[in-house]
């Protein structure tokens, strides 16, 4: 019997439905990791609005030194309209920010994938979106949202506003390599996505990425024009596996590209840097069902795949959760999200019993196979 290996988890189930999918989120992570013999330890801290009820601050000192130690984070969502009045360092939001800091995320990964059987959910048509499974990969700390010099003020008759795109080599270089290794780990193929024809961060930005493309001979890379990939995710992001842009384009092209699905109740995310990763769903605390039942845990379970693959190198772990998700769906299985009319809706604890037990299933065969 190989020997067990122990991973350390920081959970942060934050508000609203957040604690609520975070709980079928880590049935999901317990039972993968058993089926690999990994066995997770959990410490959970109050996040967001909870923990400003708790001690006054969105985030503390503690749940910091705690994630850091941690082989990776897994959050639900924060927020909600009791904290909306808080002064801004003091609102749940800044929780977030303090812990993507906190940890050094540079990138921030948002895979999209339409399953076949929620075709008809999306705004457009089933023939173009039938076969999108892509990555979005947005460098997430540098570029125009934190370039400097940047103010707003009245120069005589009129105020005047500058903000500044700012983009080094080193910058770019790192989530360069995280984009091709992403690639490496799905179909291989890298499209950049810059403003290269007017912009000289562009013009960096894509000689950088051509430069890192050199230690990656078995991925193909491509260049796109931020202006035509945004036309092109509608009229055909069937042609994407790995998009890779800097932080105000990708975010923008990723939220263009996570309505192709047509629930945001199905969406991952991770945010990685160069210590533990932090994997939340994309979706906010959702207060108008918080309690009800009616939260899709799929987005939770999801971002637990992404923990396996991206943070503990587990793919085959990642999978198994995401064919089960694919499975489910096929089978007929439905959350109130994506229900049709005369479509019965499971609650968000039955969702987490029906994938934990298509998990298992899943192995037992593998098992029987072997
Ligand atoms: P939201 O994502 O919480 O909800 C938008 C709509 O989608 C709502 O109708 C909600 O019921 C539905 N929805 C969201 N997740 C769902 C799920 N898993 N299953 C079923 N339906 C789901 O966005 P919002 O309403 O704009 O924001 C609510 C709060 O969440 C705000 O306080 C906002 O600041 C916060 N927020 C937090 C995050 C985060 O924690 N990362 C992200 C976005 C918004």
């Amino acid at each position: 019997m190989s020997e067990k290996i122990v991973k350390q988890i920081t959970v942060l189930p934050g508000d609203g439905i957040g604690p609520e999918v975070t709980d079928q989120a880590l049935r999901v992570l317990h039972t993968a990791g058993e089926l690999f013999n990994v066995t997770f330890e959990c410490q959970e801290f109050p996040f967001g609005g909870a923990a400003i009820d708790a001690w006054g601050e969105p985030i503390s000192e503690e749940l910091i030194e705690s994630a850091k130690k941690s082989d990776a984070v897994l959050l639900g969502a924060v927020g909600g309209s009791k904290w909306d009045n808080q002064p801004k360092d003091k609102r749940p939001e800044a929780g977030l920010l303090g812990i993507r800091n906190a940890l050094g995320l540079y990138t921030n990964l948002r895979p999209v994938k339409v399953y076949e059987p929620l075709c008809d959910s999306s705004t457009l048509k089933k023939e173009v979106i039938e076969k999108v499974d892509l990555l979005v990969v947005r460098e997430l700390t540098g570029g125009i949202y934190f370039g400097k010099p940047r103010f707003i003020k009245t120069e005589g008759e009129e105020e005047h506003a500058v903000d500044t795109m700012d983009y080094r080599t080193s910058e770019i270089e790192r989530i360069a390599v995280a984009a091709f290794e992403a690639a490496g780990k799905r179909n291989g193929n890298v499209c950049s996505v810059d403003k290269s024809n007017v912009l000289d961060t562009s013009r960096l930005w894509r000689k950088t990425v051509i430069n890192v493309a050199k230690n990656y001979p078995d991925i193909e890379l491509s260049h796109m024009l931020v202006d035509n990939c945004a036309m092109q995710l509608v009229r055909n992001p069937g042609q994407f596996d790995v998009i890779v842009t800097g932080n105000m384009f990708g975010d923008i092209l990723s939220d263009e590209a996570s309505m192709l699905t047509g629930s945001i109740g199905m969406l991952p995310s991770a945010s990685i840097g160069n210590g533990p990763g932090l994997y939340e769903p994309v979706h906010g605390s959702a207060p108008d069902i918080a309690g009800s039942g009616k939260a899709n845990p799929i987005a939770a379970i999801a971002s637990v795949a992404l923990l396996f693959r991206y943070s503990l190198n587990m793919n085959p772990a990642a999978k198994i959760i995401e064919e089960a998700i694919e499975e489910f769906l096929n089978k007929g299985f439905r959350t109130a999200d994506i229900a049709g009319m005369d479509e019965e809706a499971l609650n968000t604890v039955e969702v987490g019993d029906t994938i934990t037990g298509l998990i298992k299933e899943n192995a037992n065969k593998l098992q029987e196979q072997d």
